[in-house]
């Protein structure tokens, strides 16, 4: 059977299955095989060999289950780069893009107000991605300042999720703390000029109503407790205790919680909140500020 065919009849299988995107996903899955772009693949001109056959029948039978393609693959793109997925974390979701794009216009202001003309900036920007999972989104942020001095600490509760944001780490060539442990806990008397966080927010309730691919990721990495508030009730209240003075929150949020967060954000101090919308419309990152206050012994204020 040729390729065209071929994927023809996967893509109905998949179809069938419920799978969302199957011409999409048959082609990747052959392409991965054959090694072929999806679009050769698509012309038919080729057949595949007995054994890439089979190798596709197993990659397909995985998806057939609803595994999603990025574990099937073992990468997923976001920020126009490849990072290593497994079970172990959430995949990266290009919402969660807008709080990088966000992050980096603070740290490019920072930069830029630390360094007058081309000197050398003072001291380093510390920056801290709680609840890191794969590791995305620090590791792009501090990807795209590699000649700045920003320091980097990732923290997830998850030992597995770790391996994979090291595994990252590595992959990009980017130098970071990775600490293991529950929110701040392994953060005693650290402070940060940035905290960055895409926490658990889905309430406990929904998580069993999640799309079949969304299932097969870490409920742990999803369920944000009875209201899906858990995880910001926590770091309004924490969060204060580890910035340095007139450092920022940014956090991801779910659909209708952003109204929720920034009060909880400021009646624990935070001094100005701002939110912004996903490409659905929907308010996803919230951004608060913290007072700048002259402390005698900080040089990194
Ligand atoms: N955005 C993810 C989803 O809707 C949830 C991520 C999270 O809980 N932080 O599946």
């Amino acid at each position: 059977m040729n390729t065209r065919e071929l994927l023809k009849q996967a893509a109905r299988e998949l179809r069938e299955a419920g799978v969302p995107d199957p011409e999409y996903d048959s082609a990747v899955l052959l392409s991965r095989v054959m090694d072929v772009p999806p679009l050769q693949l698509r012309l038919g001109f080729t057949e595949p060999t007995e054994e890439q056959l089979n190798r596709f029948r197993e990659l397909m039978n995985r998806r057939l289950k609803r595994e999603p393609l990025q574990y099937i693959e073992g990468k997923a793109v976001f920020h126009r780069q490849e990072y290593a997925v497994r079970p172990g974390a959430l995949i990266p979701r290009p919402e969660t893009e807008g709080l990088v794009s966000w992050a980096a216009e603070r740290a490019e202001r920072w930069f830029r107000t630390q360094a007058p003309g081309n000197a050398k900036p003072l001291s380093g920007l510390r920056v801290l991605d709680l609840c890191c999972g794969s590791g995305c989104i620090g590791i792009s942020l501090k990807d795209m300042f590699r000649e700045a001095p920003l320091e980097l600490t990732l923290t997830d509760m998850s030992p597995d999720a770790l391996d994979i944001a090291r595994e990252n780490a590595e992959r990009h060539g980017i130098a970071c703390e990775i600490l293991q442990g529950d929110l701040f806990a392994p953060l005693e008397g650290r402070r940060f000029d940035m905290i960055l966080s895409n926490p658990p927010y889905i309430p406990s309730s929904e998580c069993d109503t999640l799309q079949d691919e969304v299932k097969r990721e870490p409920r742990m990495a999803l369920d944000g407790g009875p209201d899906g508030m858990d995880f910001y009730r926590r770091i309004a209240e924490e969060a204060p205790k580890h910035l340095k003075p007139g450092g920022i929150v940014i956090l991801e949020m779910g659909f209708g919680e952003a109204e929720a967060i920034r009060r909880l954000m400021e009646s624990h101090s935070a001094v100005r909140t701002e939110t912004r919308r996903d490409e659905a419309g929907i308010e996803r990152i919230l951004l608060a500020e913290y007072e700048m206050k002259k402390q005698e012994k900080d040089t990194h204020v």
